[in-house]
């Protein structure tokens, strides 16, 4: 399915906005190939005959529930297991028996792992020492990364006399000193809070493209994923699910799973009625009296059974029936009211017991009549709101 997305992803290079899609050109080769692999512990299959390409100068994350084999995925990468099939490629190179200090890769951990009698400096040094790196490089090469990761004034200082903050960027510095080719990262900032955290997402961006790297990060935080990342795989049980950029795997997921797992969605079971190019018409089973048009072209004929994926953000909630009230729209009464102060949530129910979510943004602070508890309301969208999806 062509969405038109993919091709307006840019990425700031020096101030410099350019495309970056290396997946989607024919002639670019991969940087990382996993081939076919599957790992298996015991009985328990956790990777399943699964093949991906990544890029260099990817910022690739992949995504998933707890379990689904994200970490194992990046493990094999870095040396730490090895597949029980299937072959895994670095810049050509096969890397399958190739044990982990050999490999141009590094993996930072969640737990930072600094060692906590060596000041900043020497942590950062340390790799660099047991490479047997001249002197005036070592020193060199920590210097630049200090001021990559913006610690020159914390040299000196041991890791319990830093934030958290400020030892995942010790921790960062010490798995880039050494310029592996890919940089893998477990749950990087998983011990940082909101607002720390997402400070940070951003500078590792300006990092990654500042050194030109490729970086895997697995996270099971979906904004962090969709902040950082130029492709997501979204994982379910050992297998990729989808693989795309950001805005394709929210706005078009490719299944309710996807749906489901990145971000806040109604999913709503019906039937095909009409099918026409670029849109279908559907009845809902929750208000099978009503009809929605979705703009897509989707492989589907009458009486098909499908689910309509709705994002809470693109459905209207008002007091008044839209013009035409007879084709996506709900009607319904305000069950619950989340209010989250950028915007608040209309949990409406419908006539026939389920409910969806509708958000609002709060765009001024006094509203004539707000939309309250028990409020009779319409929830409509434009046809190009909704997904179809067929599995
Ligand atoms: P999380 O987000 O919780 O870290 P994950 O997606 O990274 O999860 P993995 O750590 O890759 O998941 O684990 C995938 C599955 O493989 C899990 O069910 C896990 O219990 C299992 N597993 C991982 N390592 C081993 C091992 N050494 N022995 C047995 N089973 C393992």
């Amino acid at each position: 399915m062509s969405t038109g997305v993919a091709e307006k992803t840019q990425k700031t290079i020096g101030g410099i906005r350019r495309k970056f899609a290396p997946w989607n050109d024919p002639q670019a080769v991969p940087l990382i190939r996993y081939q076919n692999v599957t790992k298996r512990f015991g009985e328990f299959t956790a990777v399943d005959n699964l093949s991906l390409d990544i890029y260099e100068r990817e910022f690739f994350a992949l995504l998933g529930p707890s379990g689904c084999g994200k970490t194992t995925l990046m493990r094999m990468l870095a040396g730490f297991e090895d597949p029980t099939e299937g072959q895994i490629t670095l810049a050509g190179q096969d890397l399958v028996g190739t044990p982990p200090y050999k490999r141009q890769t590094n993996m930072m951990f969640q737990s930072y792992a600094l060692f906590p009698h060596m000041s900043v400096w020497d942590n950062i040094a340390f790799g660099l020492r047991q490479d047997r790196m001249e002197k005036g490089a070592v020193n060199a090469r920590v210097e630049e990364m200090l001021k990559l990761v913006k610690l020159e004034t914390f040299a000196k200082r041991k890791p319990h006399q830093l934030s958290g903050g400020q030892r995942q960027r010790v921790a960062l510095a010490r798995s880039l000193a050494k310029r592996p080719k890919v940089l893998l990262l477990d749950e990087p900032l998983g011990a940082l809070d909101k607002k720390l955290r997402e400070e940070t997402q951003f500078e590792l961006m300006d990092i990654q493209m500042e050194l030109g790297m490729t970086f895997l990060i697995v996270t099971h935080d979906q904004e962090e994923a969709m902040t950082v990342a130029d492709r997501i795989a979204v994982m379910n049980h050992g297998k990729l699910v989808q693989v795309d950029q950001p805005a394709v795997i929210y706005e078009h997921p490719n299944s309710r799973y996807v749906a489901d797992f990145v971000g806040d969605v109604n999913i709503l079971d019906a039937t095909v009625e009409t099918v026409e190019p670029g849109m279908v018409t559907v009845r809902p089973a929750a208000a099978p009296d009503r009809r929605f048009r979705i703009a897509q072209d989707c492989a589907v004929k009458p009486g098909d059974s499908v689910a309509i994926a709705l994002r809470p953000e693109k459905m209207r909630v008002e007091l008044d029936p839209p013009g035409d009230s007879s084709v996506n729209c709900l009607q319904g009464e305000i069950w619950d009211i989340g209010y989250l102060g950028d915007l608040s949530i209309y949990h409406v129910e419908l006539p026939g017991g389920s409910r969806v979510k509708a958000a609002k943004p709060n765009l001024t602070r006094m509203v004539e009549r707000p939309i309250t508890w028990d409020d009779k309301v319409y929830v409509s969208f434009t046809p190009d709101a909704g997904v179809v999806l067929t599995s």
